[in-house]
């Protein structure tokens, strides 16, 4: 490890593998450092819940990012302990490093509510999750999946696709209910069961493994026994090195435009960043355009090419046959309107407020990512009068 580092990232998920890219596009020479409590390189995250169960062939050797790694050096299951932005300086373990910028790509960490996590008691997000899941998801295993959001949606499916029995846990009636319209998760929820999802609505109270098996109590004391438990109930943003700096956070390391935060030459990028949108105003995002677009733009900007973050970040997903592209704020509380294709298989709905298109979901439908952006634009300077003005605005299908 050297006195210092041109760059320093905290943090070694997706966000920092593509500021590491961005700098490198103006920067072939300045030293990076890397320090992130991963134990692994950077992972291409959404293969961990879909294409590393549905594609047999693929293996996990080949969602690894970066694989001539930019000439930055990694140190892996590494904890930077302290920032000091007055003094240029970072903590690691138990030394000082310095740096001349500092990107903070500190990611969010999955939520437990509570419970001791174990060989068969899991939360999703990093390789070691997949390649412990993996080895309890035998075919005739069960399986028994904590949430309907996205990772319960895409671990159920993909374990059902496996051959595994899966039990789906949710407080919400409808898979996805949170995000989707009724009609639509309702939808969902149906193709599920008829799939072989079996689904219990309740909350989870804890789970105890006798190292053979899982049993899950809810809080309605109803048990249910399983191979393994995943837990898929939300994530929090690692914002504890930044606010005990005293950093402005706020829902999110708080940035402006230029990514930066609240204190000169520390920068905060993917889903612990709280970023003015373009679009749609201050949000956090926690999907992978946004870490892998703050990324690069971050790096380009820390090389002193000073670039706005103007991007409104698109998400997608796979649940069986079916599939979605997605802009914007999805909340099923908003106003929503559904333009149905005429067999009902594919979809565009729109999430309105006042008017005004928050969100739009592309539900089996393609290559329309750009237009979905451009009616939030159109809409956020002319709101809509009359629904009907939507329909066919985007071609559906
Ligand atoms: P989520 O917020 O999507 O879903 C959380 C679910 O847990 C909800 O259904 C909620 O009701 C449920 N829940 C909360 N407490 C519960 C309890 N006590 N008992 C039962 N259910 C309970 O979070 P997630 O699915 O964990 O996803 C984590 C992160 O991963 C998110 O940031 C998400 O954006 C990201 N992710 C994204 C994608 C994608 O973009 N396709 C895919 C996977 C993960």
């Amino acid at each position: 490890m050297r006195d210092s580092y041109d760059y320093v990232i905290v943090g070694a998920g997706v966000a920092a593998a593509r500021a590491i890219e961005g700098i490198r596009q103006h920067d072939q020479t300045g030293t990076i450092g890397v320090f992130g409590t991963e134990a692994t390189p950077p992972i291409y995250r959404p293969d961990l819940s879909k294409t590393l169960w549905l594609e047999s062939d693929h293996k996990l050797e080949q969602s690894y990012l970066l694989p001539d790694n930019l000439g930055a050096e990694f140190f892996f299951s590494t904890e930077v302990k302290a920032i000091d932005p007055v003094k240029h300086r970072v903590t690691v373990e138990n030394q000082e490093v310095g740096y001349r910028k500092l990107i903070l790509a500190t990611g969010s960490e999955p939520l437990t509510l509570s419970t001791s996590l174990g060989e068969r008691i899991l939360t999703y997000r990093e390789p070691a999750d997949f390649q412990k899941l993996h080895e309890l998801a035998q075919p005739g295993a069960h399986i028994i999946v904590i949430g309907g959001g996205y990772i319960g949606a895409e671990l159920a499916s993909a374990l059902n696709q496996n051959e595994t029995s899966v039990t789906m846990v949710m407080p919400e009636k409808y898979v996805q209910h949170r995000l989707f319209p009724a009609d639509l998760s309702h939808r969902i929820t149906k193709e599920f069961i008829d799939r072989g999802v079996h689904i219990v609505n309740g909350r989870f109270a804890k789970a105890e493994s006798d190292g053979k098996r899982v049993t899950v109590t809810l809080e309605d004391q109803t048990t249910i026994d399983g191979h393994g438990l995943v837990l898929g109930v939300g994530v929090k943003p690692r914002t504890k090195l930044a606010e005990d700096a005293g950093l402005t956070v706020d829902n999110g390391i708080v940035v402006d435009e230029y990514l930066q935060t609240s204190a000169a030459d520390v920068y905060a990028v993917g889903d612990v960043a709280s970023y003015p949108d373009a679009l749609l105003g201050r949000r956090r995002v926690e999907h992978i355009d946004n870490a892998e677009t703050m990324g690069k733009t971050v790096g380009a900007t820390a090389t002193g090419h000073a670039t706005k973050y103007t991007h409104t970040p698109f998400f997608w997903s796979d649940l069986f046959d079916d599939g979605y592209e997605a802009v914007g704020l999805l909340d099923s509380r908003l106003h929503t309107f559904i333009d149905w294709n005429d067999d009902q298989t594919s979809a565009v709905i729109y999430y309105l407020e006042e008017g005004q298109v928050k969100g739009v979901l592309l539900w089996n439908t393609w290559d329309s990512v750009p237009a979905a952006t451009e009616v939030i634009r159109q809409t956020h300077d002319a709101p809509v009068e009359n629904l009907g003005e939507l329909v066919g605005r985007i071609t559906v299908g």
